[in-house]
């Protein structure tokens, strides 16, 4: 890595955004709650909701859409990126995935790594904040740049 790719590394992670408030938050984990039931996985049982909050305030949702042959199986947070680009918005600040094989969540469920990197290349490290939730009473937040650390994005290539 170059000195100037590190500085700009260091200079997104501390990058500080105010977090979603708290209302914010609460109608996130409700519509990710609610995505989740129309989650289709006849095969893992693990059934996933998201819900993506753009800049302009829109929230665009996403559940887990499992396959028989596996490899076209895409997770909920990569259906609600997709659906939001698909309808030209690219600018995001927060996401809530909730997820489980319970009836209701008992534990986080984490972004995987390819959904990362898809947030990695629409988001920005340091202030796109990644909401893992099993209700609105119990949520941990993170940084894209928390769960993705030095991660390769559009400005490598730029
Ligand atoms: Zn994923």
């Amino acid at each position: 890595m170059s000195k100037k790719a590190g500085r700009r590394t260091i200079d997104y992670m501390m990058n500080k955004k105010s977090e979603p408030d708290k209302e914010m938050i609460g109608t996130l984990i409700d519509m990710a709650l609610d995505q989740r039931r129309l989650s289709y996985a006849p095969y893992s049982g693990y059934r996933v909701g998201a819900a993506l909050l753009a800049a302009d305030g829109k929230i665009f949702t996403g559940c887990n859409i499992e396959n028989a042959a596996y490899t076209p199986t895409i997770c909920a947070e990569r259906t609600a990126f997709f659906k939001a680009v698909s309808e030209g918005v690219r600018d995001f600040e927060a996401i809530c995935i909730v997820g489980g094989r319970e009836e209701k969540p008992s534990g986080y469920s984490s972004p995987c790594g390819v959904c990362r990197q898809v947030m990695r290349e629409f988001c920005d490290p340091g202030s796109f904040r990644i909401i893992l939730a099993t209700d609105r009473q119990h949520y941990d937040i993170y940084t894209l740049g928390q769960l993705l650390p030095v991660g390769f994005g559009p400005d490598n290539l730029a």
